[in-house]
């Protein structure tokens, strides 16, 4: 082979005074520096051989005589980086009813237990039924989303029946989630649950008094009666039947210990340190409830060094934020997080079956109607899901999630990883279309990728053998 190379295209970010990257067109990384970038633009051959290989190995380069074989390495790994929108939707999201037993005060979508007129109609149930077979993707997840959809179980329980009955012929594996609070929770559910493979979701804020606080019930017991129905389902279903999200509100910014000591106590294996989503909140709400980016990023650090002692005690505990940026950084094949896709996987891989009888391309995007903005509906359920992915409104939701499009993104190292969320700058500045470095959505991951790369750079090996374990994406065993 000659040693004489020429450089591929690849973008840089410097993220310290000490550290700067540069990532290449199949979304490998080099930790490098000003003078060699300039090297590797200019004189690439005066690099060493040893050098030259790695980072021919990475893409940065290529040597003058490179075989085909290495042009089609590079395209099937740009592919496998992008393979989440590209089988049509797979995340297939129903949403019964908005009723719930909590009233939390950042939830714009709940609705009290004695409400009527936010629960989905017979036809509508079945219609969304029957549209998740249109997706071409082999592996279906249906999930039941609210409110409380355990609060109409006779309705989850009609779905699922239903979806079995149709798939005998379709042949999908098929995975169902239900998302609640576990307090209707019961025998009988359980062991149709247990019989047709249903996990289920909760939320857990961290401890009781946190918890019930962010999330109150007339009796103040919320987090009781969440772990009365954990306990209840990994009795029946099994251990792992549930797996638990936290939510953090400006009160949880105060206990990033407890919260992590908290999963730790009750035997979780994942915390995923999400931020409060801007599209739920009560406007009136938002003085007492909104926190700054800066505020969450601090939060975040502390959580996570706590994720990582109770690691080094030997205590399993992945944390799901941070392992998505590992997965991006990595791992080459993509963990399909719907956020960071481009194209957007804002109705690509994921569709929402509304109560209101209309299909939105996220579930914020259906929390954003219920403020009032409806520009992200799709149509209404029972229209073919090939016509809801043509619309104008799709179009446009594409068109601003191109990364090799968007201004900002063109020029930014991440792109390889990241891409703008158009539901999110809808949900901030009423358009699609915003300037991408206004959005909170871009400020946020940038910040997480620079961090990830800093902690990536100084690791130890027993860090990074960790952080390479929580890079490869999480197989669901039971639909292979
Ligand atoms: S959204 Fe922001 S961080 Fe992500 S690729 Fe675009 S510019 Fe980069």
């Amino acid at each position: 082979m000659s040693y004489q190379s020429i450089p591929l295209p690849f973008l840089t970010r410097e993220i310290s005074d000490e550290l700067m990257i540069a990532i290449s067109e199949s979304g490998d990384h080099i930790f490098t520096s000003v003078d060699e970038v300039r090297q590797i633009r200019k004189h690439p051959s005066s690099l060493s051989h040893e050098r030259q290989a790695f980072l021919r190995a990475r893409f940065f380069i290529k040597s003058v005589d490179q075989s085909p074989g290495m042009r089609r390495l590079l395209i099937s790994r740009r592919a496998a980086r992008r393979t989440t929108t590209q089988d049509g939707p797979s995340l297939h999201i129903i949403v019964p009813t908005l009723q719930c037993a909590h009233s939390c005060k950042y939830c714009q979508v709940s609705r009290s237990l004695n409400d009527e007129g936010h629960t989905i109609k017979i036809e509508d149930l079945d219609a969304a039924c029957e549209s998740i077979f249109e997706s071409s993707s082999p592996t279906l997840t249906v999930e039941f989303q609210g409110g409380d959809p355990l609060l109409r179980f006779d309705l989850v329980r009609r779905a699922i029946l239903y979806i079995t009955s149709l798939n005998k012929s379709q042949n999908r594996r098929i995975r169902y989630v239900v998302a609640s609070t576990l307090h209707q929770l019961n025998v009988e559910m359980c062991l149709f649950f247990k019989e047709h493979k249903v996990y289920l979701s909760t939320s857990i804020d961290g401890p009781s008094r946190l918890h019930n606080k962010n999330r109150p019930t007339p009796t103040r017991d919320a987090f009781e009666r969440t772990l009365q129905g954990v306990a209840l389902a990994q009795k029946i279903i099994g251990p792992d039947a549930v797996s638990a999200l936290m939510t953090t509100t400006k009160e949880s910014l105060l206990y990033p210990n407890e919260i992590v000591d908290e999963y730790v106590r009750l035997g979780f294996k994942e915390i995923f340190l999400r931020p409060l989503s801007a599209y739920g909140f009560a406007k009136r709400n938002q003085k007492f409830l909104a926190y700054t980016l800066e505020d969450f990023n601090q939060f975040y650090l502390s959580a996570l060094e706590r994720v990582l002692y109770w690691n080094q005690q030997g205590v399993e505990l992945r944390e799901v934020y941070t392992s998505i940026i590992l997965n991006k950084l990595l791992s080459t094949f993509d963990s399909g997080y719907v956020d960071l896709q481009s194209p957007t996987g804002a109705g690509l891989s994921t569709l929402v079956y509304n109560y209101d009888g209309f299909v939105y391309p996220s579930d914020e995007a259906r929390m954003i109607a219920e403020t009032g903005d409806q520009s992200l509906r799709l149509g209404r359920i029972g229209e073919a899901i090939a016509s809801l992915l043509s619309s104008d409104i799709q179009k446009n939701l594409i068109n601003a999630s191109l990364v090799d499009l968007v201004p900002g993104c063109k020029e930014c190292a991440y792109n390889q990883f990241c891409a703008p969320n158009p539901v999110d700058s809808q949900a901030q500045f009423g358009t699609p279309f915003a300037p991408v470095h206004l959005t909170e959505h871009c400020r946020r991951h940038m910040w997480l990728f620079d961090y990830v790369f800093s902690i990536v750079k100084n690791a130890d090996d027993d860090l990074l053998d960790l952080f390479c374990r929580w890079a490869e994406p999480v197989v669901d065993k039971e639909i292979l």
